[in-house]
């Protein structure tokens, strides 16, 4: 991988250039993508102006926050003038007319956009199978999975298609993929980065995260992008947080890792259970004093979520209707809202779209959503408990390592599963980051998973650093 830090003390030295950098980048995608399909649509015309412009900075001596920063961003955020499709046939020929707040900060702040990455539609899924344009693949093994819903991001990162991406974590979407290819995966608090042009899908629960080979190439990157916009009615009034000076700081004489008993950790593959003991006795190394903390609701957390993200999903994705954007499409009788999306949505969507109309309709509304608001409650008030006594938490980023491409397709049940350490962060609002911490016997990426309280982003990236070593 390539660390954008490494690139840019270079870069600084005048050994390498912006431009030279982008150059290895785009022929990288040209020769891995037929194979990892990690991305969907290259900006190279645009990105060499941008790689171009941050020379001049760098000579100037005007180099902003992430100058020359050659950046990934998955095609569910809105790129203005640039194809956005959120891996879906309905969206297919979508160009937006606006850019997302995070992408002007990109911008601003000097990054290099060079492509759109592939994911699972409408960001519905945890392997990237779920693609309209084929599956992602597994850079350190292509028979395997890259995790979804962010697949391309992770991927791209992880085979050198550029320094950093950007992804959405909905349930676990930026730190199971992090986790599958050996990257560092953030999600930050909900509501610390705008969701402002990043597509719908359960938007209570909804963040935009960032990936990238170090955790202080996360930081740098999270800290150009928090912080409040007007145009996100749920964006924190925080004020934009710089974690990267904290970042390096030794961690406290004596700080609380909670971890979980090992009756809930007992559905987890023996190689996951092996780096988790030798990530915990990395971390007493390091001064942590460790406890056991019983998450009252974990059975309840992948019913819980599955439920209040589909209801929101039902209701987001009603906009595709074939009027307003992308593809339309006109049945025998002239009929078009029914045709389109009948035609436009996959197999994993439709059945959302079902389970979402299901449980609000009036006759199950109560039983399925209302109950479901009510133990999200619970579980928030039990990460309230867990951190009074605890800084960080430490659990598996998932319960197997990478699994084959195919192995899960056919169960959805099995593959909501994937997801049991990752959901109950979006469901309770806290922020969590997978670090890359070790590797099964036949060599594929394990990661673990921290998560702090709403806010200590700083605390959480602090741990995470002295953990990974960089
Ligand atoms: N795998 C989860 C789902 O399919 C999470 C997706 C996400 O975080 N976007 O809903």
């Amino acid at each position: 991988m390539k660390s954008y830090t490494a690139f840019r003390a270079e870069r600084t030295a005048n050994k390498t250039t912006c431009a030279a950098t982008l150059e290895q980048f785009l022929s990288t995608i040209e020769a891995k993508n037929p194979t990892i399909n990690a991305i969907l649509t290259v900006n190279a015309t645009e990105a060499r102006v941008q790689a171009a412009e941050s020379d001049k900075r760098f000579q100037d001596g005007t180099a902003r926050a992430l100058e020359g920063m050659v950046v990934a961003v998955k095609d569910n955020i809105s790129t203005k003038g640039l194809r956005t499709t959120c891996g879906s046939k309905i969206l297919e020929t979508f160009v937006p007319i606006y850019d997302a707040t995070v992408i002007e900060r990109l911008k601003s702040a000097g990054a290099v956009i060079v492509a759109k990455a592939n994911l699972d539609e409408f960001a519905m899924g945890s392997s990237n199978e779920n693609s309209a344009f084929g599956a992602v693949r597994n850079p350190v093994n292509t028979d395997y999975v890259p995790g979804g819903s962010s697949g391309g991001s992770a991927a791209a990162v992880a085979s050198e298609m550029c320094h950093t991406a950007l992804g959405s974590d909905t349930g676990g979407s930026v730190r199971l993929p992090a986790a599958f290819c050996g990257t560092v995966g953030l999600k930050p608090t909900y509501g610390r980065v705008s969701r402002y042009g990043l597509v719908a899908y359960g938007s209570s629960l909804d963040q935009i995260g960032q990936f990238g080979e170090s955790v202080e190439d996360v930081a740098l990157l999270y800290d150009a992008l928090n912080g409040h916009d007007e145009r996100d009615a749920t964006s924190s009034h925080h004020t934009q947080q710089h974690t990267l000076t904290a970042l390096k700081k030794p961690l406290p004489a004596s700080f609380v890792v909670a971890t979980l008993p090992d009756e809930q950790l007992a559905g987890c593959d023996a190689e996951v259970m092996r780096v988790y003991r030798e990530t915990l006795e990395r971390l007493k190394t390091l001064g942590a004093k460790v406890i056991t903390h019983e998450m009252k609701y974990m059975s309840a957390v992948i019913p819980t979520y599955y439920i209040v993200a589909t209801a929101e999903a039902s209701s987001n994705l009603s906009r595709y209707d074939g009027v307003r954007y992308g593809s339309r499409k006109i049945g025998a009788d002239g009929e078009v809202t029914t045709e389109t999306r009948s035609q436009g949505f996959g197999a994993e969507v439709k059945r959302r779209i079902m389970i979402g109309n299901y449980v609000l309709s009036s006759g199950y509304y109560d039983a399925y959503y209302t109950k479901a608001l009510k133990v999200r409650r619970l579980i928030y008030n039990d990460y309230k408990a867990m951190f009074k006594d605890a800084d960080v938490f430490l659990t598996p980023a998932a319960p197997t390592p990478p699994f084959k491409i195919g192995e899960k397709s056919a169960d959805p049940l099995a593959m909501y599963l994937a997801d049991i350490f990752t959901v109950s962060a979006n469901l309770g609002g806290v922020p969590g980051i997978s670090v890359p911490a070790g590797t099964s016997a036949n060599g594929l990426p394990i990661g673990m998973q921290l998560q702090a309280n709403h806010f200590e982003e700083e605390k959480l990236l602090n741990v995470a650093y002295h953990l990974l070593g960089k």
